[in-house]
């Protein structure tokens, strides 16, 4: 028996399915509604665009003011395949996208670019009534579950199980980090069983467990680490250095400098048991001068205020030494010098991927066609975080997600004009929804 259709008449238009209210669903609806689709958007939530609201808690990042090649390579492995995306939609195009809803953006002193008032809520609110004015459909605490026999898509409704009959679908379900917001990665299951190929997904933008002592970690978890340098080296043995800030945490070590590197530390952690982690806590003051003053002798004065005064040693800073070193080597200046500059933390495992800021993994890219249609499942696009690409915090990880969803909305379009046009491909013959008559009409 088949769940009830829902109603969605399509009169000389193409009914397009997209799935999940993020970022990039939302904006492949918006593309394929405004090229004359039906468009109806299923939300398994209650309202669409949750983790983009949270995004917007500490300043909504928007995008970033790189220049285009320096844009793409932030995208590491995948630079090449997001670097053609960013072709159809760039930072610049997004700009000017929120420019055109009210919301002006301007380029902070990191490069990185908000709008005027740092928020995401009035964005969002904007960017949804316009949609639902230019007749996207919503259909918010829904949530998809797979695809009926012949090819409908199936959702759990408040009111039970609904299919419907997409001429085509645009999935853009999420990555796995905080599933509390809607994007859970249960969609894995569904696509794997369907025969796409999958990286599993791994945390991205993350912290790490150090394992402190009980000790460190009740006295400093909380405290801010900047700037520090961290310094570290690639896969390929080449050595890099980057200044930014860190947060201790109770298990370790969290906090943008930290995100910034995420990938190659999970990937170390991964291949050889352990990540090495440097930081120069004192960027300001050269090993030598260090030296010179930490060997000073610190008469009555205690060790910790011969470290503030001498070096600017004090709280976290002070503390992590005493951590990795240990009492003994704290009384040797040379030690002390060393490991200010260059303070050795030894990462044990990236913090679980539901704490991470973005996951990685996911629909594999040679699962995909340039459109982003699934090879698997003729019809079935994808876009957004649920695609295998990482990125930095940093603005750029939204901007992939609207250029994906311009993509696979461009994909959607020259598919069905080709289907239209009376099947000038010489693809096989496929099973997808709209080659069978449409629910409604096969009920009647
Ligand atoms: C705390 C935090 C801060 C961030 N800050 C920034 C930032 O400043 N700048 C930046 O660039 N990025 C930031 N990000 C990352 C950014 O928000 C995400 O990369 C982006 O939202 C991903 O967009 P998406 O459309 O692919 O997926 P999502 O935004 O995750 O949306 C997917 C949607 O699909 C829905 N869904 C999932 N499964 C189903 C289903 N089976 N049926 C129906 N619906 C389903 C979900 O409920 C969800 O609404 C931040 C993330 C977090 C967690």
């Amino acid at each position: 028996m088949h769940a009830p259709a829902i109603d969605a008449a399509a009169p000389g238009g193409r009914r397009v399915a997209v799935v999940g209210g993020g970022p990039a669903g939302l904006f492949a609806a918006e593309r394929l509604r405004r090229a004359g689709c039906e468009v109806h958007l299923f939300e398994a939530k209650g309202s669409v665009g949750r983790k983009f609201l949270i995004a917007g808690k500490g300043g909504l990042n928007l995008t970033h003011s790189d220049p285009p090649g320096l844009f793409a390579s932030r995208y590491r492995e995948r630079s090449a395949e997001v670097g053609r995306w960013l072709e159809a939609f760039d930072a610049e195009a997004l700009r000017a996208w929120a420019r055109e809803l009210g919301v002006p953006t301007f380029v902070g002193s990191s490069g990185r670019v908000f709008p005027d008032d740092l928020k995401a809520a009035p964005l969002l609110r904007g960017w949804v009534r316009r949609l639902r004015a230019e007749g996207v459909q919503m259909h918010v605490h829904h949530r998809w579950t797979g695809w009926a026999a012949d090819g409908a898509l199936c959702f759990d409704g408040p009111d039970g199980a609904v299919s419907l009959d997409a001429d085509a679908s645009v999935l853009a379900l999420g990555g796995g980090s905080w599933p509390q917001l809607g994007s859970d990665g249960a969609w894995q299951d569904v696509l794997a069983g369907a025969g796409v190929a999958l990286a599993p997904l791994q945390p991205a933008n993350c912290g790490f467990d150090v394992g402190w002592s009980a000790h460190f970690a009740a006295r400093h978890a909380g405290a801010p680490l900047k700037p520090v340098v961290a310094h570290w080296r690639e896969a390929d043995g080449s050595a890099h250095a980057l200044q930014g800030e860190c947060v201790v945490s109770s298990h370790g070590i969290e906090g943008s400098l930290v995100y910034a590197i995420s990938a190659v530390l999970r990937d170390a952690i991964a291949r050889d048991g352990h990540a090495l982690l440097e930081l120069d806590l004192a960027p300001g003051r050269e090993h030598a001068r260090l030296l010179r003053e930490l060997s000073r002798p610190r008469g009555k004065r205690s060790l910790s205020e011969h470290l503030r005064r001498a070096a600017g040693l004090d709280g976290a800073r002070a503390g992590l030494l005493r951590e990795v070193l240990g009492p003994d080597a704290m009384q040797d200046p040379a030690a002390v010098a060393s490991a200010a500059k260059r303070l050795p933390l030894r990462l044990l495992a990236p913090r679980p991927m539901v704490e991470a800021i973005s996951s990685a993994g996911g629909v594999r890219f040679d699962a995909v066609d340039a459109g982003l249609m699934l090879r698997a499942r003729p019809g079935t696009f994808v876009a957004g975080e649920m695609l295998d690409w990482e990125a930095p915090t940093g603005g750029y990880l939204l901007t992939a997600c609207f250029a994906s969803g311009a993509v696979a909305a461009a994909g959607v379009l020259d598919w069905l004009s080709r289907r239209g046009a009376g099947g000038d491909d010489d693809r096989p013959p496929m099973r997808h929804a709209w080659a069978f008559p449409r629910k409604d009409e096969a009920d009647a």
